[in-house]
């Protein structure tokens, strides 16, 4: 029997940000001592010895950290992107050695599809896993740059029994966003960093974006906050879903509490979007239950 995927991905939260009158997230920063940076740390990479760019995954570095859409506000230089910026192929740059199926590659290269096999550069720094302890190799790692690229390779991923794992911020302790076993197709949501906030508090997030700079983001935009946890690095894809408690929880809740709506690809790649009232049970299995699945298969 082929491996059971994740029956889900969602590319957008829809969160209720509450009025934030009370303190601002953007006060003086000072130097990071600890290589982290932006959103609620008040720290700056500018001069850090971690590096002087505080990246969109809220870490200072030089060499490392993921600069492709920029700074955080005040919080570093980021003048030439130190990690290639994905870039769209309809074909592997170079055949795979793993053991990645013809018949995947070939469903992958017919819809243009972004991916990344191993034997390309920028793939055992995107396969790193936030516990090196825990260290799996993904037969193929996508990078989306739209709805239609997710639903494309989640189908082309069911048609060949491979086994599905969003991405969102890779603080997976237990490395399920690369997979949680090896020969898995990764989807990574990093290019899905969208964010707004409407006239009603409604934020809507993109799947890959991290706590620090949607905290910056959602106040700056409308002088709002949300309840999540405190370390700025962590993607809202694996924090909402899962829980998600930090200093505002016992005036707000979980992070989870204030999902009010996603927009969800399904195992079959058809796209919804799930809320309370409209497709009711995708809305509470994808925004009260991933933990359970997070890495399940058959
Ligand atoms: C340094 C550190 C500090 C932390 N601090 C806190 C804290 O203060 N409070 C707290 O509550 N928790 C905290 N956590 C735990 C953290 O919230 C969880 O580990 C969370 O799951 C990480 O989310 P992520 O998107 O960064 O990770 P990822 O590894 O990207 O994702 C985690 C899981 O969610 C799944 N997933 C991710 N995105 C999606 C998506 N779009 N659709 C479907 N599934 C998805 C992945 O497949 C994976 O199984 C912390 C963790 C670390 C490592």
């Amino acid at each position: 029997m082929a491996s059971a995927i994740v029956g889900f991905i969602i590319l957008m939260y829809g969160v209720y940000a509450a009025p934030n009158s009370a303190y601002s997230l953007v006060s003086q920063l000072t130097i990071s001592p600890d290589g982290t940076c932006g959103g609620s740390t008040n720290y700056t990479c500018q001069d850090s010895e971690f590096g002087s760019c505080c990246s969109t995954h809220g870490w200072c570095g030089s060499t490392n950290a993921y600069c492709g859409h920029g700074c955080q506000l005040d919080a570093g230089s980021c003048t030439t992107p130190e990690t290639p910026t994905p870039t769209s192929t309809t074909t592997p740059s170079s055949k795979p050695t793993n053991s990645v199926p013809s018949s995947l590659i070939d469903c992958l290269s017919k819809t243009n599809v972004p991916t990344k096999f191993i034997t390309d550069a920028e793939f055992s720094h995107l396969e790193t896993a936030y516990n090196v302890r825990l260290q799996y190799t993904p037969a193929v790692i996508i990078l989306p740059t739209t709805v239609q690229h997710v639903s494309s390779a989640v189908i082309c991923a069911n048609q060949n029994g491979i086994k599905v794992q969003a991405r969102s911020g890779g603080h997976s302790y237990a490395s399920f966003s690369i997979g949680g076993r090896d020969g898995s197709m990764v989807i990574d949501l990093q290019e899905f960093q969208n964010i707004t906030v409407n006239s009603q508090g409604i934020a809507m997030v993109g799947g890959g974006v991290r706590l620090g700079n949607m905290a910056q983001s959602i106040y700056d935009l409308g002088r709002r906050a949300l309840s999540h946890g405190t370390c700025p690095g962590v993607g809202i894809g694996g924090h909402f879903t899962h829980g998600g408690y930090g200093f505002a929880s016992r005036i707000w809740g979980l992070a989870m509490d204030q999902i009010v709506g996603l927009d969800v690809v399904l195992a079959n790649g058809s796209v919804v979007h799930a809320t309370q009232t409209q497709f009711a049970d995708i809305y509470y299995v994808s925004s009260r239950t991933v933990s359970s699945i997070y890495s399940r298969s058959s």
